[in-house]
């Protein structure tokens, strides 16, 4: 700690000098402002009377000029006398931006949070955060700039700045999922004494559900309001589950009234959420609602780039653009085709060449995956055997219960991204082993028994007829 330094006469640090600065920020604007706005600047270097700042983005720099324009200058005339200026240098790389504050150069007082990784925390919970998510492989672009920065900026700040709640919305396979847990593994590494919680909204229904049944809800709604950071993802199936929706309202309050950070995930923007309580609604415009939208060109071609190479795959600039230009909308997409790509080389031994990527780029998109939730599958196959959607869940072992819970599981094993774990979790609470055993006995029927296989499809057709 340099606290010695301050007393200089004339400054030659620009440290000394930003810690000045900040002395002063600090007295004329609320907490939050401060730690939102001004403890993520860095300073550089300070040449006559002119001290270079480091902002993480743009954003920073129009925010902090719009509000607060007339104070910094009065104090940076203050500290550097009249001719005192300041010049704003953004920091564009967030790699880079995180060797500067971990290079003991920092002048924040707390220890600088060291680097581990996500699973190293003494929390005596699953967080469920996918170490693999971070924001170093998370490739910045136009279509997520916003909602990154705020990323970042909660991740060195759980708690502190006023984008609480962190909402952000926009389509499938944007990186919403990646964004809010590469927040969560940043504070798991940062702060390990911190409990985070990483879940969709679904998997929230699904276990308030089981604590009414158990009579738990207490210490199931205890659980949630002693986090620090929640993260909740797909806040939209919420949608119409009021009961769920009323005891969310009641830990989103208590943990916002303590300065615990809530980072929420959608497909709509807040006011577009119909179906949702009007004060959830209004509570998750309390902080800041970023969109993600899908990455144009020069982002797609450096996620194939990025991507290719982690997967040993060296596209040349032709079949980069080729695959950018005709997946256009959807990050999993780009993946899902560079994976793709590799499995169809190395199956049959060939180069990967502009053959092989145009037939592998049309399979994707005959393919597309339909936003389809476990729930929707289950109503629909129960409806289709009229059988009670509740006895699905419960441990009925009725013939014909069985058999739908079991072609609801294929189903969604098929249809939906959902982990082996989480199927499991929407019909009981069963475990993984039993959705891998129901869907291979569906599976080895559905090649046995054209009949069953007719009703799957149809099943399927209506399921997919009403997602698409
Ligand atoms: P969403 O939650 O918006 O549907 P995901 O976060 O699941 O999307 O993203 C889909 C896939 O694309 C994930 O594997 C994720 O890692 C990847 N992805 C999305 N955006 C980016 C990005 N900007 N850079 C790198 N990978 C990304
Ligand atoms: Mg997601």
């Amino acid at each position: 700690m340099k606290n010695n330094i301050v007393e200089l006469a004339t400054y030659t640090d620009p440290k000394i000098v930003w810690k000045e600065f900040l002395k002063g920020i600090k007295e004329k604007v609320p907490f939050i402002t401060y730690n939102t706005w001004f403890i993520p600047i860095k300073p550089l270097e300070l040449e006559n009377d002119t001290l270079k700042i480091q902002v993480p983005n743009n954003f920073f720099i129009e925010w902090i000029d719009e509000h607060y324009n007339s104070l910094i200058n009065s104090l940076i005339e203050n500290i550097l006398g009249e001719n005192g200026k300041l010049i704003y240098v953004i920091f564009d790389d967030f790699d880079q931006y995180e060797i500067v504050r971990d290079s003991n150069e920092t002048i924040k007082e707390e220890p600088v949070p060291e680097v581990k990784p996500a699973v190293d925390n003494s929390q005596d919970f699953e967080s469920n955060i996918n170490p693999r998510y971070k924001f170093d492989n998370f490739i910045k672009g136009e279509g997520n700039q916003l909602a990154r920065a705020a990323s970042v900026a909660i991740a060195e700040n759980p708690g502190q700045t006023s984008f609480n709640p962190l909402f952000l919305y926009g389509g499938v396979g944007l990186g919403k999922t990646h964004l809010i847990q590469a927040i969560g593994n940043q504070i798991l590494s940062s702060y390990p004494q911190k409990k985070v919680i990483y879940l969709s909204s679904d998997i929230f229904t699904v276990e308030f559900v089981e604590a009414i049944q158990s009579n738990t809800v207490n210490d199931f709604s205890n659980f949630y309001k002693g986090m620090d950071v929640l993260i909740i993802d797909d806040i939209q199936f919420l949608i119409g589950k009021e009961k769920t929706q009323d005891l969310f309202f009641h830990i989103f309050n208590t943990l916002h009234q303590s300065g615990k950070q809530i980072i929420l995930s959608s497909d709509k923007p807040p006011k577009d959420l119909k179906g949702l309580n009007e004060r959830l609604i209004s509570r998750f415009q309390w902080g800041l609602t970023a969109d993600v939208q899908p990455p144009d060109f020069e982002t797609r071609i450096a996620i194939l780039k990025n991507k290719g190479e982690s997967y040993g795959i060296i596209l040349n600039n032709q079949l980069l653009e080729y695959i950018a230009y005709n997946i256009t909308s959807n990050i999993r997409e780009l993946e899902g085709c560079l994976i793709k790509l590799l499995a169809n080389a190395s199956l049959n031994s060939k180069e990967i060449d502009l053959e092989l990527v145009k037939k592998t780029v049309k399979e994707i998109s005959t393919n597309r995956p339909l936003n389809i939730s476990i729930e929707y599958i289950t109503k629909t196959v129960c409806e289709y055997y009229s059988v009670d959607e509740n006895k699905v869940r419960e441990k009925n072992r009725k013939k014909e219960v069985v058999n739908a819970r079991q072609i609801a599981m294929y189903l969604s094993k098929q249809l939906t991204k959902s982990s082996l774990k989480t199927i499991g979790l929407h019909f009981g609470g069963r475990d993984h082993s039993t959705v891998i055993h129901a869907f291979n006995t569906i599976e080895n029927l559905v090649n046995k028994d054209p009949g069953l296989k007719e009703n799957i499809d149809t099943i399927r057709s209506k399921i997919e007829f009403s997602a698409g």
